[in-house]
């Protein structure tokens, strides 16, 4: 187990570099493009949220850079107005629109600004960014010459530039400047993922430089008891909707009856079974978690897996994901197998994305060492 938890830090730090010297060439141009964020994502960063005091901490920073962008794209748009209501140019009415637009995105910075409170609802508010800005952006748009005047006025705190002839779309409401991704490793499962259509891209240096089980070993964090009790707590405490599978490796015995009779004694019915050895099939991972009631829980323990197996159960449980079919699934295997032979098909530098990143992997920490090991990946 010391050795496993030994690969997969090193692995990280490998993964962790090609992507800041990656992404870093690409200045992180798939969280220009809008937010990836759906529902379920929302959910599970409030899971997060409940779990991760740092998190929280880093999400309120972020969110205050963020309302001083949205006030200097609110400074551009007022100057563009101001200038054609002075100088006469652009129907009265279309200004008032755009007046009107204008007052909806000062509102939503004045949301930002006031320090959020970081529940569900409130986070779904965040999502309204892209539409309100993309209202005002019409809205200019009727003005003669608004967009040119807009881009002008536009200093460098602003998020309007143009990107050939159009405005450029804004970067994702949860990216920071200064620290990226605002939601660490808890980010959606799009993100997660490794979805990179970049030249050159990311999955290509990853092949170039990881092996698989490297790469796979690396999407998994140490877990101390104490954070994993927490993390399940917070589970059952959440409710249904905030249930998400998650695969342990280190488990033993007891600690599996032990986490059954606690969800138990929270009130999620949570059922231990015995898996049967053999190839995991994604087909197979999206049938259990059907067979899970609404609500309920599984603690599925399994002789063996490899990081072949977790990319099935990676595909299995995304299909649940995107199919709302969220459930409490604890994969514990008795033992991981390394290295996979033969890799997962999915494993070729012509795959867009890797569906490992967006599942929680952990390795439970024989000791407090791993304390703080959820804290946010760079
Ligand atoms: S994942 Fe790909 S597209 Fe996204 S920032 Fe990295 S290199 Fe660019
Ligand atoms: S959620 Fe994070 S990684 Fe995804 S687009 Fe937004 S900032 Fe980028």
């Amino acid at each position: 187990m010391h050795e496993l938890q030994e690969v997969s830090h090193l692995a990280r730090q490998v993964l962790d570099r090609l992507v800041e010297r990656v992404c870093g060439v690409c200045e992180r141009n798939c969280c220009h493009q809008g937010t990836m964020m759906g529902s379920q994502d929302l959910r599970r960063l409030v899971r997060a949220l409940a779990v991760d005091a740092a998190l929280a901490d880093r999400l309120r920073k972020g969110l205050v850079e963020k309302a001083c962008e949205v006030a200097a794209d609110v400074a551009a748009a007022r100057k563009v107005v101001e200038l054609l209501r002075t100088s006469g140019t652009g129907q009265a009415q279309d200004l008032e629109v755009a007046e009107a637009r204008i007052r909806e995105l000062e509102q939503f910075r004045e949301t930002l600004a006031s320090g959020l409170s970081l529940d569900y609802e409130d986070l779904r508010r965040l999502m309204l960014h892209t539409a309100l800005r993309h209202n005002l952006l019409r809205a200019l748009s009727v003005l003669p010459g608004g967009h040119t005047a807009l881009a002008r006025f536009a200093g460098d705190e602003s998020s309007f530039r143009f990107r050939g002839r159009r405005i450029a779309p804004p970067r994702c409401i949860f990216h920071s400047r200064t620290v990226g991704c605002l939601a660490g490793r808890w980010k959606p499962a799009k993100c997660a993922n490794f979805f990179c259509t970049a030249d050159p891209s990311l999955l290509d240096a990853i092949h170039s430089h990881m092996d698989f089980d490297d790469f796979v070993l690396a999407a998994f964090d140490p877990i101390t008891w104490q954070r994993l009790l927490e993390l399940l707590d917070a589970e059952a405490r959440l409710g249904p909707e905030y249930h998400e599978p998650m695969v342990v490796v280190g488990l033993g015995d007891e600690h599996r009856h032990e986490l059954a009779d606690r969800l138990n004694r929270a009130g999620v019915h949570t059922r231990l079974q015995q898996g049967i050895g053999g190839t995991l099939w994604a087909a197979d991972v999206e049938r259990l978690g059907q067979e899970i009631p609404r609500g309920e829980g599984l603690l599925l323990v399994l002789p063996e897996l490899s990081a072949a197996d977790l990319y099935e159960l990676a595909l299995g449980l995304d299909r649940l994901r995107q199919a709302n079919e969220q459930r409490l699934l604890l994969v514990a295997p008795a033992v991981y197998v390394t290295p996979s032979r033969p890799p997962h098909p999915m494993w070729t530098e012509h795959t867009m994305s890797q569906p490992i990143g967006y599942l929680e992997c952990y390795l439970l920490a024989e000791d407090s060492q791993g304390a703080g090991s959820l804290a946010c990946k760079p």
